[in-house]
């Protein structure tokens, strides 16, 4: 029985890191849901192997407290497989893609929680085994203290099997609630500005360091009967405090991060309880997390410090979009850019947050069939942070089945622009601004974009002038090359649409 819970163990964390590099590329990433998933399995299963296994040797080995505790051990494993299966099933069913970043935010919340509870249960654990030996030691000289009943729940040194509770109390409380307030303002629960006050990063400083000496006191002497409600408040309140600043648009690289953190909080709940796998899990989804963050930081030029410290989203897009000087764009109807579009031979199609909110991907998919069928070649260009969260375009794109040999990267795309007859801008802003290369004073500079100001035509389908994500202008509207399309990106891709299908 052992060896079977070893060997599916073994199976689910190879099935993990195998998942986990295949959801690396687009083609494979279906499958690497799959393989992860099925790794997931092989965990519960081999779980259940050890409780069954436990169950079988109690009466010998544990007191009855605990024996009490196990025997419900299938019980609550079912009821929570029932639960959670009961949630997850219809939300992830039901979960609209655009509302992903927010389903995502949950989850991580989740992942939390549960660490923190393992961390709690664990201390918990102890201290009904701590009270039972010493009613039936009640005689001997030395029971044992919490520390040492803790080492050996965790298989390891009582003081540091205490200081990994409190790591997986704290980064996990720290997880729910950053995590909620996250969701909360991508759905728009809670205002999307920053919510900032004088002297801010101080206070979270100073509650840090509170948090540690807690911490401390939990490590070397966890009896203390204040410190574990300490410790689980302080958490949730530093959750709160350390998102609460960050703007709404941030929020999708904060989601990155504490995904990473939940992962950690796994990581440290896996040592308290000595459970291999789980602290296998815990570092893979604590490192790719940090790996993620790091990414979309870089794809942004802007470091992780300024997402979480600065405030950034503060100004509001029109006092950050203020023109130094009046300049006119050029603008054209659909119906005046379709001959512009029926005489290409090479357009680059480049989505951006507004694609995803007009919903636009399936009438883009059709418009570059029209494009194909017209003896043009497509692509799409793909910035890394285009829309707002990674990978955003690529997965509209696939729900609107745009063949995978069509997605380009920056390096794919930007060393032929010069050649491209027609770049189709839509909804995109930020990442085609040409300031990122140019204007050193720019928040953007510095930040690769896709390089459409080289591109022989450049159309741009947006609503207004106003700006994007960033709050600045684009000096891209006015360049000689450039064109403004006016209106929802849908309803300009279908009068394009049925200009081809009528011309
Ligand atoms: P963007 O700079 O935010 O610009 C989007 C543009 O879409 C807006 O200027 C808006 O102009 C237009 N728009 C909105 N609704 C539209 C509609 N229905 N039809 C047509 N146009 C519409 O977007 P982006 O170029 O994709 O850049 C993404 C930004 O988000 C970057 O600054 C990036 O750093 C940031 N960000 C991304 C992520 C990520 O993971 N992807 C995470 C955090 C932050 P109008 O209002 O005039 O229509």
């Amino acid at each position: 029985m052992e060896a079977l819970a070893t060997i599916l163990f073994v199976v689910a964390g190879i099935a993990f890191i195998v998942g986990l590099r295949m959801l690396g590329h687009p083609e494979t990433a279906r499958r690497g849901n799959l393989v992860s998933a099925s790794g997931m399995g092989c965990a519960v299963l081999g779980t259940l192997v050890t409780i069954l296994e436990a169950r079988r040797g109690l009466a010998d080995t544990v007191s009855d407290a605990a024996s009490s505790g196990d025997s419900n051990a299938l019980l609550y494993v079912a009821v929570g497989l029932l639960v959670g299966a009961a949630i997850g099933i219809p939300a992830a069913r039901l979960v609209k893609m655009t509302a992903m970043p927010e389903m995502v935010a949950l989850f991580n919340g989740f992942g939390g929680a549960a660490s923190l509870l393992v961390g709690w249960g664990t201390l918990q654990r102890a201290m009904s085994e701590h009270a039972a030996q010493a009613t039936v030691d009640a005689d001997a000289a030395l029971p044992k203290s919490l520390s040492e009943v803790l080492g050996t729940l965790g298989h390891g040194d009582g003081h540091f099997i205490g200081a990994t509770i409190f790591l997986a109390i704290l980064i996990g409380g720290v997880t729910f609630t950053g995590s909620l307030i996250a969701f909360g303002k991508l759905s728009g629960f809670i205002t999307t500005r920053p919510v900032l006050y004088t002297g801010q990063n101080f206070v979270n400083g100073l509650m840090l360091l509170v948090v540690l000496g807690v911490g401390a006191m939990l490590t070397l002497s966890p009896e203390t009967g204040w410190v574990l409600p300490a410790c689980i408040g302080l958490a949730f309140v530093l959750g709160v405090a350390a998102v609460i600043p960050i703007g709404g648009g941030d929020m999708p690289v904060v989601i990155s991060l504490l995904n990473s953190y939940s992962g950690l909080a796994a990581c440290a709940a896996g040592f308290a309880t000595g459970n291999t796998l789980l602290i296998i899990v815990g570092a893979l989804v604590g490192a790719s997390g940090i790996i993620l963050t790091r990414i979309m930081c870089l794809a942004m030029n802007r470091s992780l410090s300024n997402v979480l410290f600065s405030g950034f989203g503060a100004v509001t897009s029109q006092e950050a979009g203020k023109p130094g000087e009046k300049r006119e764009a050029r603008s054209l109807s659909p119906q005046e850019a379709y001959y512009v579009l029926e005489a290409a031979s090479s357009v680059v199609i480049v989505p951006g947050y507004g694609m995803a909110v007009a919903q636009a991907q399936h009438v883009v998919k059709e418009l570059g069939d029209l494009l194909e069928a017209n003896g043009a070649e497509v692509r799409f260009a793909i910035h890394p942070v285009a829309g707002r969260m990674p990978g955003h375009m690529n997965v509209l794109l696939a729900e609107a089945n745009v063949p995978y040999e069509q997605l380009a990267d920056l390096d794919g795309v930007n060393p032929s622009m010069d050649a491209v007859d027609v770049a189709l801008v839509i909804g995109a802003n930020d990442v085609v601004n040409p300031d990122a290369k140019n204007n050193e004073t720019s928040p953007l500079y510095g930040m690769p974009i896709v390089e459409v100001d080289r591109a022989r035509n450049v159309f741009i389908l947006k609503r207004s002038m106003r700006s994007g994500f960033a709050g600045v202008e684009n000096p891209l509207f006015f360049l000689e090359n450039a064109t403004m399309i006016f209106g929802d990106a849908k309803a300009t891709i279908e009068s394009l649409g049925s200009e081809f299908k009528s011309g």
